[in-house]
């Protein structure tokens, strides 16, 4: 592995800002594809795990396909010594209508339709991968100040850093998050819209067992969802107008329980034990482009969505998924992966489907509105879909194994 110093003597294949689920995911993805790859973070993750390590408010749904990418880069089984929650049913409903929906992982002969798992764990179990690679380093805390992307004169993009040094890669890859500073500093643009929402997250324990179940109920202020962890404790997400953000976390314990049980409408009846909870303002932006020559966007720093549906770090996956696909099939054919040419292979992959989810979640906001017209709808046409089981069950394989064709790292056993 590279020594601190050395890393800005080389020329890296690739630098990935942000390591993150996503970052890291794809950086992993890369070393193991022969790349040279150096992952620019600002702060280490925890990698000290064990089955007592407390547990974290972040948590994601994954899919068999983010299941298969975490498998395929040799991860998944650090997760699986520790925690994970295998969740095998979803069941969805609201408060101005009788109408019910279960979607059943055995009815598609699964054995479970994902599984809820720490993000921080996530993001553990890749690092712990890095050191398994010799031509992966990672530099940690150094600040960026300017982004120079190739040009006529230099074929070699640069971060200049705050330690007055540089760093020189063929491909930056910019998955920094939602606030992108990579890119802010490639003037790529955005279309953004503000939900006026914020997520409460936290983990609860209920009075009735959830039966590895996600229950997710429409109310007059956004859904509102129970996501199964060990016993009878869930991870909450509940959606509220933004300006309850501060009333929802000035609560007190048992103000929160009683709260939280109304929103569930006690469908796991009281909520016993409450811990740490936090909130999240919600937005979804798209980025006008994925990629400049020298540049590429995944996950949050290209597109953010509604959570309601746990898809953020599923599509984020995927992307990086998509450009290790790209970028190895450049490699393979001695092609140079950092032209626009080949980086729009990977845009016109990902950015459909990245879209498509993120307006679904929209239409679902707008289905469950409180409106006579639309109850009256869910109440008619929900209990037909409830039953009807070839629909359902396309819905299912949908979320749970991807909408596009797949990257060879999100199927099974790809490696
Ligand atoms: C309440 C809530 C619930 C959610 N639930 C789900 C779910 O169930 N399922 C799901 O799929 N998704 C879910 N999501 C979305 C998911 O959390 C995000 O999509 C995911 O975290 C994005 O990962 P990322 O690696 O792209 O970005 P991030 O997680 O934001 O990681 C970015 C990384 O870059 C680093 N970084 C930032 N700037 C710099 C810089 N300048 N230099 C160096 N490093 C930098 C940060 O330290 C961080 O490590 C949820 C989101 C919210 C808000």
């Amino acid at each position: 592995m590279a020594t601190q110093a050395d890393i800005y003597q080389q020329v890296w294949d690739v630098v990935v800002v942000g390591g993150g689920m996503v970052g890291a995911a794809a950086a992993l993805g890369l070393a193991k594809n022969g790349f040279s790859v150096l992952v620019l973070e600002q702060q280490a993750p925890n990698m000290d795990w064990n089955r007592q390590t407390p547990v974290g408010i972040r948590v994601s749904a994954l899919t068999r396909a983010s299941e298969n990418i975490l498998r395929n880069l040799n991860v998944w089984s650090f997760i699986v010594q520790n925690r994970h929650h295998p969740f095998r049913s979803m069941h969805v409903w609201d408060a101005f209508s009788s109408a019910e929906v279960t979607f059943n992982a055995a009815e598609i002969g699964e054995a479970n339709l994902g599984y809820i798992i720490e993000n921080d764990l996530i993001q553990s179990a890749l690092w712990q991968g890095f050191a398994r690679e010799p031509n992966l380093a990672v530099s940690l805390g150094s600040k960026i100040i300017d982004l120079q992307l190739p040009n006529a004169d230099d074929a070699i993009a640069k971060l200049s850093l705050d330690n007055d040094k540089t760093l020189q890669a063929r491909l930056v890859i910019a998955a920094d998050g939602g606030r992108s500073q990579i890119r802010q500093l490639a003037n790529i643009g955005l279309n953004r819209q503000d939900y006026d929402q914020c997520a409460v997250v936290g983990i609860v324990k209920t009075e009735l067992p959830h039966q590895d179940t996600c229950w997710q109920r429409y109310t007059e202020n956004g859904p509102f969802a129970y996501l199964s962890m060990g016993n009878n404790y869930s991870s909450i997400a509940w959606y509220l107008p933004i300006e309850k953000q501060q009333w929802a976390l000035s609560l007190s314990d048992a103000e929160f329980a009683q709260a939280l049980g109304k929103a569930s409408d006690y469908r796991l009846g009281q909520v016993v034990e409450v811990g740490q909870r936090g909130a999240f303002p919600l937005i979804r932006q798209h980025s006008n482009h994925y990629v400049k020559h020298g540049l590429a966007l995944i996950g949050d720093a290209a597109h953010t969505i509604h959570p309601q549906a746990g898809q953020g770090v599923n599509l984020g996956l995927l992307d990086a998924a998509a450009l290790v696909d790209v970028l190895s099939a450049a490699k393979q054919a001695n092609r140079d992966f950092s032209t626009l040419a080949c980086l729009r292979k990977y845009e016109r992959w990902r950015r459909g489907d990245n879209a498509l989810v993120q307006r679904s979640m929209e239409w679902f906001a707008w289905f469950y509105q409180d409106n006579a017209l639309k109850n009256g709808v869910r109440q008619g046409v929900l209990p037909i879909v409830n039953h009807f089981k070839p629909g359902k069950n396309w819905l299912m394989e949908q979320a749970l194994n991807g909408r596009e064709a797949l990257p060879s790292l999100a199927q099974l056993y790809a490696i």
